[in-house]
């Protein structure tokens, strides 16, 4: 009876532990596993906020330690970034002025930023992110204005570094006339080679819409191709994105997301594109960039594998980006385009799996 007593007092105590402990565990779970697989992110707007806080004067401001912004370098540390795609974005307003002005400039801060401080290295390829012990800086381009409808600008982007475009912001460009209040919202094409290269299925910053029907959000179907097309939906963090109007918006609420991608694409399909900087709002426990942790100790606890998170984290992009590198000249997708031909377009008010491929089939190009 003392025994019993003793075993039950024994069981009390542990029971009051082993929540505490297992907690622990599962952040210590996610802090290794990202020690041994660092994130690549997608998406990042940071740039912007130095053009319009400094006017791309580094030299006001250290990026070490700067919070006015989601972004500095300790936290990406603490975030265990291993990889950044930094954002070259200019308003829509630009277009048909200076959009191409304003996206060198761009451009040219990033590649201040990443020369000048030791934790940053500018890399352009795949090899270069998996040889990098820093934080490797690659450049995309958000939105097609930012070409002012010149495949020869787009060519130079690319010489400066530049590895992918997104078609679209928030504004139709004469490359692609899409209704933007369609889910299309955004079709990227990544650059590269020596060629202007194009891949279908690559999402930079969406999430799921049939979790929440925002416009930005990639549906069922076209999460399906992203299977056959070993496509990849870079998931963003955007609290508006994926909360749907509710006022809660938490870890829970973007796991969700991560969930339901999984169960209709495969956890290989998705990557993450938090879009820290670029939008105000993000969920409850990921107000900035040091605490990607924290999704993926909750993905551990939802019994996402170590396999599945190391792919998120960095294998799955990486797989992509390797693909692209490696396809041939004068591949299946997307079409050689003549330099004296100019850009077609294309108007759309449906989006669906169909008219997105159609879409695509027209402005993504292949430059023999
Ligand atoms: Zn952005």
């Amino acid at each position: 009876m003392r025994n019993t007593a003793k075993l039950l007092w024994l069981l009390m105590i542990f029971s009051d532990i082993v929540p505490f402990s297992c907690e622990k565990s599962m952040r210590e779970r996610a802090i290794e596993l990202m020690q041994d697989a660092r994130l690549i992110d997608g998406h990042n707007d940071f740039v912007l906020q130095l053009r319009i806080l400094y006017q791309n004067r580094l030299s006001r401001v250290n990026l070490r330690e700067l919070n006015r912004t989601h972004t500095n370098l300790v936290k990406l540390q603490a975030g265990y970034v291993g990889a950044q795609f930094w954002s070259v974005y200019v308003l829509c307003s630009a277009q048909n002025k200076d959009a191409v002005r304003l996206t060198l400039e761009q451009i040219d801060v990033v590649k201040r930023m990443c020369n000048s401080y030791e934790e940053l290295e500018l890399v352009m390829t795949s090899q270069g992110i998996s040889d990098s012990r820093r934080i490797a800086c690659l450049i995309g381009i958000e939105g097609g204005h930012s070409i002012d409808s010149s495949l020869a600008t787009l060519r130079m982007y690319y010489d400066l570094g530049v590895r992918y475009m997104t078609l679209t912001h928030s504004c139709n460009t004469p490359c692609c006339r899409i209704n933007l209040s369609v889910y299309i919202y955004q079709l990227n094409g990544f650059l590269s080679g020596n060629l202007i290269m194009t891949l279908l299925s690559v999402h930079l910053h969406s999430s799921a819409f049939s979790v929440c029907n925002h416009s930005r959000n990639v549906p069922d179907d076209i999460l399906q191709q992203l299977v056959s097309d070993t496509g990849i939906i870079m998931v963003t963090f955007n609290a508006d994105v994926l909360a749907c109007g509710r006022k809660v918006v938490n870890i829970s609420t973007l796991a969700d997301h991560f969930d339901h991608i999984k169960e209709i694409a495969g956890s290989e399909s998705i990557g993450i594109g938090g879009d820290y900087d670029g939008v105000e709002r993000f969920p409850e426990g990921l107000q900035d960039v040091s605490k990607y942790p924290s999704l993926i100790e909750e993905l551990l606890r939802r019994g996402w594998n170590e396999t599945e998170l190391k792919g998120v984290l960095r294998e799955n992009f990486l797989r992509v980006f390797r693909e692209v590198e490696n396809k041939d000249e004068g591949g299946e997708e997307g079409r050689r385009l003549d330099e004296t031909e100019a850009f077609p377009t294309v108007t759309s008010t449906n989006a669906s799996a169909e008219t997105s491929r159609l879409l695509a089939s027209y402005c993504f190009y292949l430059q023999g």
